[in-house]
C-alpha cells in the first residue's frame, strides 16, 4: 500500500462528503450580525443581550456603571464594543463595574480577564471553588460569592441570583431580573434548537431535566439561554421539556424491548464488545422516534438527539436504576 493510499481520509475530506442534515427552521434563527460579527439588542429597558450567533452574554446599564453577565470568549472583544455602542447611544456610563458568572465553564467565562482588575466578580461559592481548582488566568476567581441566594442592588437595579442544585454543572445559577421580566439560565435550554452533545454536556441529568420547571416557576417573559442566535420564550422551555420527556419515555421503552441475550451470545469472552453493541442498539432504538417527531421542529434534532439519548439512557439506568437486573 502506498503512503497516499494509507493517508487518513479525514485529512483530505471535502465538504461534499460530509453528511447532510434537515434545514434549520427559520424560527430558530436570530437577528443578523453586524460587520464585526455580533448583534446587541434590548431585552427590556436597560437590560441588553449580545450574541455572535452561537453564544450569548448580557448586560445592564445602570446609573453607576455596567453590570455584565458572562463573558464568552467567542464574543470576546465584541462585548466591550457592544457595551460602548449602547452606552454612547443612551448617554450612560460604559464602565463595567461588576461581572456575574453563571457558572465556571471557560466557554462562558473565558473573556473575563478582558475586564480590568477593578471589576467586582460575583459567583456561586462552588464557582469560586472550581475556578480556584482550574487556575485559569482567563477566568479570575470571584471576589464575592453566595451559597443559596443573593439579591444584588447595583445602581438602582435589582438582580436575584439563586442556586437550586447541580444541573448542567455543579455551580450553574438562575439569574432573575424581576424588574425586567427576564430569566438568564445558561446551558439548559437552547431556544429553537436541540441540546448539543449529551444534553448540553451536562454532569447531572436528573438536575438538568428538572431545571426548566424551576425556571418556569419564576415570573418572566424573556429568556437568555446562553446559546444560539435568539432569545427564548416560555413556549421554548415547554417545547424543550416535551422533547426531554419524549426522550425519557422512548429510552425506557428501548431498555425493556431490546433483548441483550444475542449480544452476549455473539461476543462471549468479550463483554465490552457486547455492552458496546447493546448500548448502541438501545440508543438507536430510543432516538429514532424522537428524531422523527422533532425533525423540522427543533433545529439539529437529527444532529444531536442520538447523543443526548445515550446520556439520558445512562442516567435512567445508573441514577434511577431503571431496568436494573439483580442476579438471582
Ligand atoms: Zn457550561
Amino acid at each position: 500500500m502506498s503512503i497516499q493510499e494509507s493517508s487518513p481520509k479525514s485529512a483530505t475530506s471535502s465538504a461534499d462528503v460530509l453528511p447532510d442534515y434537515a434545514p434549520v427552521p427559520p424560527s430558530s434563527l436570530g437577528p443578523a450580525l453586524n460587520d464585526q460579527g455580533y448583534y446587541v439588542g434590548r431585552v427590556e429597558r436597560n437590560l441588553y443581550w449580545v450574541t455572535d450567533g452561537s453564544y450569548q452574554s448580557a448586560f445592564l446599564t445602570t446609573k453607576d456603571g455596567v453590570v455584565l453577565f458572562d463573558a464568552p470568549p467567542s464574543i470576546g472583544g465584541n462585548i466591550r464594543r457592544a457595551v460602548d455602542e449602547i452606552a454612547s447611544a443612551n448617554g450612560v456610563s460604559n464602565k463595567v463595574t461588576h461581572l456575574v458568572y453563571s457558572h465556571h465553564h471557560a466557554d462562558h467565562a473565558g473573556a473575563s480577564s478582558l475586564f480590568d482588575k477593578n471589576v467586582i466578580r460575583i459567583g456561586h461559592e462552588e464557582t469560586k471553588r472550581l475556578l480556584v481548582r482550574d487556575n485559569d488566568p482567563a477566568r479570575p476567581v470571584p471576589e464575592e460569592t453566595f451559597a443559596d441566594r443573593r439579591t444584588l442592588k447595583i445602581g438602582g437595579e435589582r438582580i436575584e441570583l439563586e442556586w437550586r442544585g447541580p444541573n448542567h454543572s455543579p455551580d450553574n445559577i438562575y439569574i432573575h431580573f424581576p424588574d425586567h421580566d427576564t430569566l438568564m439560565l445558561i446551558d439548559i435550554v437552547n431556544p429553537g434548537w436541540a441540546p448539543i452533545s449529551m444534553s448540553n454536556l451536562s454532569e447531572d441529568i436528573p438536575g438538568y431535566i428538572a431545571a426548566p420547571a424551576i425556571a418556569l416557576d419564576y415570573p418572566w417573559k424573556h429568556f437568555i439561554g446562553g446559546h444560539v442566535g435568539r432569545l427564548g420564550t416560555r413556549d421554548d422551555l415547554t417545547l424543550h421539556q416535551q422533547y426531554m420527556a419524549d426522550i425519557d419515555a422512548s429510552v425506557r421503552k428501548a431498555l425493556v424491548s431490546v433483548d441483550p441475550t444475542p449480544f452476549f451470545q455473539k461476543y462471549g469472552d468479550n463483554p465490552w464488545a457486547a455492552v458496546g453493541a447493546l448500548f448502541d442498539a438501545w440508543t438507536e432504538a430510543g432516538a429514532a422516534p424522537v428524531i422523527e417527531k422533532y425533525k423540522g421542529v427543533l433545529a439539529a434534532a437529527d444532529v444531536y438527539t442520538q447523543s443526548t439519548v445515550f446520556w439520558v439512557m445512562e442516567s435512567i439506568r445508573l441514577d434511577l436504576g431503571f431496568a436494573s437486573y439483580v442476579h438471582p
